[in-house]
């Protein structure tokens, strides 16, 4: 069958270094951190990406997500603001295809940054933002429609 990473770490077969956990999530270090404190959080369960996470599932990663940035900030390592991070699928970065947020530590001048396109600096006319905002909530009570039906 699959092999995932995150996988064999929930199963234990793999050394982790736990910061917390719940009967469905699993806070840890990561492995290669981008600073010092650099922390992950996942389902319990191999879910691939963030649409086979279900709403509540997904309350629970973040609020985990929420404690570790909390404690970030006054547990010692140098924190002067935290990151989130989720990569959803292979076009936006996403590695180990096991649904993850990253919860890291930032500071000024440590390296780390994103990166814009050329476009990013031409600001869109409102027109395309309200046609953007109509697509997106059509689909949205589409698919509100037919999750209660
Ligand atoms: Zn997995």
């Amino acid at each position: 069958l699959h092999s995932c990473v995150f996988c064999e770490l929930v199963a234990g077969r793999s050394p982790i270094s736990i910061i917390a956990e719940t009967d469905d999530v699993l806070a840890l270090m990561d492995i290669q951190p981008v600073n010092p404190g650099h922390a992950l959080v996942i389902p319990k369960r191999h879910l691939a990406f963030l649409a086979d996470v279900d709403p509540a599932l997904g309350g629970e990663i973040f609020a985990m997500g929420m404690r570790v940035a909390a404690a970030l900030r006054i547990c010692g390592v140098r924190c002067e603001g935290v990151n989130f991070f989720l990569a959803d699928g292979e076009a936006a970065g996403q590695e180990i295809f096991h649904a993850h947020l990253h919860v890291f530590p930032r500071f000024a001048g440590d390296g780390f940054g994103l990166r814009f396109s050329p476009s990013y600096f031409a600001l869109p006319v409102r027109s395309e933002l309200d046609g953007a905002a109509g697509r997106i909530r059509a689909t949205m009570d589409a698919a509100n429609a037919g999750a209660t039906t």
